[in-house]
C-alpha cells in the first residue's frame, strides 16, 4: 500500500506547520503556502509524519490518501 499526501491549495492559508513537521513531504512557495513534494508519495518510514502533518493543519488542507501501487 502506498500513501500519498495532497494539499488542498484552496484551503491552505500558509501556516507552514506541515513543512515544519514534515519537510520531506511538503514544500512552501514564495508566499508560504504549501504543496506536496513531487507526486506526494510518502516514502517508507515517513507515514507517521504524513498523518502528523494532516492532524496539525489548522485549515484541514492536508489529505493523506491510501492507494495501491503507483
Ligand atoms: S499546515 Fe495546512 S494551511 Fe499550513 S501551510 Fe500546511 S497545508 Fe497550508
Amino acid at each position: 500500500m502506498v500513501l500519498k499526501v495532497k494539499v488542498d491549495r484552496e484551503r491552505c492559508q500558509g501556516h507552514a506547520r506541515c513543512n515544519a513537521l514534515a519537510p520531506e513531504l511538503f514544500a512552501l512557495d514564495a508566499f508560504g503556502n504549501a504543496h506536496e513534494i513531487g507526486d506526494g508519495r510518502v516514502p517508507a518510514g515517513l507515514e507517521d509524519k504524513a498523518f502528523l502533518a494532516k492532524a496539525n493543519c489548522p485549515e484541514l488542507a492536508v489529505e493523506v490518501i491510501e492507494g495501491e501501487g503507483s
